[in-house]
């Protein structure tokens, strides 16, 4: 596995590749690797003839008042693991890299970004376009691969790539969860013991909300009242928001249906955490633990 931390490095391996006829999968990252992102890596290297991970702590995709500075960082160990699920190129960079001093340029998507996560992070999407339409202009790969835990920013990739007509194959991959259930995730690490015990209210949420679902109901005020209830039971749990979105274009919906998103975004202790479902979806599946949540 090659390391470059240059968008030039970056290109000249991508048109090695391409002299040869190979096909590109990409997978993008912040770093601090887990089997979530993994599982990104491995259905890339299933389905592309070479994978390209980024690890890049996107700065402009955090607010003034979010983690930026103290985002885990741990490019050895994300090495070890890209390295065993058969990566062939990490893209490295500096932020000077990707942001010269006067850049002046974004991608700015409107409508999807407004709802969800993008009411208390309103630069945050546009963050996320500008870098993931820098990586496409430079590795140009034929397929991408994002999480289906960001659900929305699954669907703000996929409107902005048809919108503006990049040539690439957007994949989304299922939530891959803790033997509890909670979703896996790189800010996992900011909480305690007990607030880690805390946080599987979400899965517990989103189970109840697709058995909910699952029998018939659809009435998005009828099924958040309950996921809300839930949520309630958890007293470190805060609830940022519970949504049931259209899938497509993340806009409100009072009845739903198969296809839809139910997103929530929940602080435990300092810790924003976010867990969703698709209607029609095949019900999570998690051990029971001890816990109040349960
Ligand atoms: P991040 O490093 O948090 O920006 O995540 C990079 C990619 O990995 C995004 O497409 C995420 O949606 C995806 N990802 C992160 N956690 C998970 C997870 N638990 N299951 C599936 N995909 C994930």
């Amino acid at each position: 596995m090659n390391t470059v931390n240059t968008i030039n490095e970056l290109r000249e391996q991508v048109r090695a590749w391409k002299a040869e006829g190979l096909t590109i999968g990409l997978c993008p990252t912040m770093g601090y690797l887990h089997e979530g992102h993994a599982s990104l890596m491995d259905a890339s290297v299933k389905s592309c003839d070479r994978t390209v991970a980024s690890v890049f702590v996107n700065p402009i995709q955090f607010g003034p008042n979010e983690d930026l500075a103290t985002y885990p960082r741990d490019f050895e160990s994300d090495c070890k693991l890209l390295e065993a699920h058969g990566v062939d190129l990490v893209f490295h960079p500096e932020p000077a890299e990707m942001y010269a001093d006067d850049f002046c340029t974004f991608v700015d998507i409107d409508v999807l970004s407004k709802t969800l996560c993008g009411k208390t992070r309103p630069i945050h999407f546009r963050g996320v376009c500008t870098v993931i339409t820098k990586l496409l202009n430079t590795v140009t790969p034929d397929k991408i691969f994002f999480g289906q835990k960001d659900a929305q920013q699954l669907a703000i990739i996929r409107r902005m790539v048809r919108d503006l007509n990049f040539n690439v194959e957007v994949i989304g991959c299922p939530i891959v969860r803790e033997a509890d259930g909670l979703a896996k995730s790189s800010r996992n690490t900011y909480l305690n013991p007990d607030e880690r015990r805390a946080a599987r209210i979400l899965s517990r949420a989103v189970r109840l909300g697709q058995s909910i679902a699952d029998e018939g109901e659809r009435s998005s005020e009828t099924l958040l009242a309950a996921m809300r209830e839930k949520l309630a039971s958890e007293p470190m749990a805060d609830v940022e928001y519970v949504e049931v979105v259209n899938g497509e274009n993340m806009q409100p919906v009072d009845t739903f249906r198969e296809g839809d998103l139910v997103a929530m975004a929940v602080r435990i202790g300092g810790t924003r955490l976010i867990d969703n479902f698709t209607v029609g979806q095949p019900p999570i599946e998690f051990q029971e633990g001890q816990s109040n949540a349960d």
